[in-house]
């Protein structure tokens, strides 16, 4: 028998359990020193009362006869989906319930929608970026063409017209640069997409950190996205969902190649693969959409994007170049002093005990770069600040 070789030509990510190894040794080498973590990508914000509400409801009926359920829709509960058309609304965006895939996340959905899509496409894909876009082609065996993300763009980077891409990801906010794409941009790559018959994978994780009003939450708010876009949306971060697990894909109807509609290979796709979201989550899901629940999970948002406030003013009074934390949790620093990345992070933890995770992790382009995370505690977070501002 044969593996999928292509796996082989994964590069080992030592990323997490380098950083994880170098902190280990510095702790055990300065047990009384007190080491500060802004690397985390995970929220830290218990679930909104709200939805621990829906969640026990939900649990209770599963222990009663009458209200009991078995297997679900594979696309997920009308509930949940009307909410979901209804959170678009707000934005002005009108997404029917037939155009929504609620899953456990949008990780899954971004590795599995490749299925739709011959092993042929040529793709591109921004750098840095969220490692999972890369290494879930190289396992289908595609080659990948990488755009380039850098100070003079803004690590935004627009369409090459010499460059012609069958499938396209975009992330905004992003992971790790915290640059978000406006209106105008979003705007540019697609009408690339529908000039070339691209589609675009937008991964709208971030969507619930954008503070300015005038920028886009949703690929939707911008004409021509139904007919090129597919957008990836996570209560991960939303809603502190991370390890609750719910998210939802939105595939327009009018989005179709090659003469097939991308929403119905993708249901046939799902309806084959996957069976549904539990229940009880969906109910703990369709609870953030409330007005309670809204309201109480942006306030965890509201912290963090305080958080990341206070990291950003900290950068700017030290004459740091950097992108994000505006609109977004990640701040993304060029690292002083000409430093690499893994040099910047050995001098912050060696002299200020902070820990931040170095750019190079997130592709070639990230060399240079560093990544600060705003998913932590406050006191934490300015203490680590001001260390931070000392040795740099
Ligand atoms: N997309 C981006 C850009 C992310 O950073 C993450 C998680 O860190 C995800 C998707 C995964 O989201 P989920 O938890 O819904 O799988």
């Amino acid at each position: 028998m044969k593996i999928n070789s292509n796996y082989l030509n994964l590069e080992d990510s030592y990323l997490f359990f380098n950083i994880a190894k170098k902190v280990e040794e510095f702790a055990a080498a300065n047990p009384d020193k007190t080491i500060y973590r802004l690397g985390i990508g995970d929220v830290t914000l218990p679930l909104a009362p709200a939805v621990v509400e829906a969640l026990e409801r939900a649990s209770a009926e599963m222990g009663e006869a009458a209200a009991f359920k078995g297997y679900g829709d594979y696309e997920g509960y009308g509930f949940l989906r009307r909410s979901i058309c209804g959170y678009y609304a707000k934005k002005g965006v009108a997404v029917g319930g037939d155009e929504v895939f609620v899953s456990d996340g949008a990780k899954s959905d971004l590795g599995n929608i490749l299925d739709i899509f011959s092993e042929d496409n040529a793709v591109l894909i921004p750098d840095p970026v969220y490692p999972v876009y890369v290494d879930t082609n190289i396992m289908a065996g595609r080659g990948v063409i990488y755009i380039e993300g850098n100070e003079e763009n803004g690590f935004l980077p627009m369409p090459d017209s010499s460059v012609r891409p069958d499938i396209i990801y975009l992330c905004s906010p992003n992971n790790p640069t915290g640059g978000v794409y406006s209106g105008e941009q979003l705007k540019v790559w697609v009408d690339y997409a529908n000039a070339y018959g691209a589609v675009i994978l937008f991964d709208s994780a971030y969507e619930a950190f954008v503070r300015d009003g005038g920028l886009p939450t949703s690929i939707y708010e911008v004409d021509g996205a139904r007919t090129c876009a597919i957008e990836f949306c996570s209560l991960s971060k939303t809603a502190g969902f991370t390890g609750t697990r719910c998210g939802y894909t939105v595939i327009p109807r009018e989005l179709s190649r090659a003469g097939q509609s991308l929403n119905r290979l993708w249901l046939r796709r799902q309806s084959t693969k996957f069976n549904g979201v539990s229940y009880i989550i969906q109910r703990g899901a369709e609870a953030v959409f409330t007005e309670a629940g809204l309201s109480q999970s942006k306030r965890n948002v509201d912290y963090y994007m305080q958080n990341a406030m206070i990291m950003a003013e900290a950068l700017e009074k030290k004459g740091v170049w950097f992108t994000g934390g505006r609109n977004s949790p990640y701040i993304w620093l060029k690292c002083p002093g000409g430093m690499s990345s893994w040099q910047f992070f050995d001098h912050l933890l060696n002299e200020a005990n902070v820990v931040g995770t170095p750019g190079a992790g997130f592709g070639r382009a990230g060399e240079g770069f560093f990544r600060l995370t705003a998913f932590g505690d406050r006191a934490n977070i300015e203490t680590a600040m001001q260390r931070f501002a000392g040795v740099i």
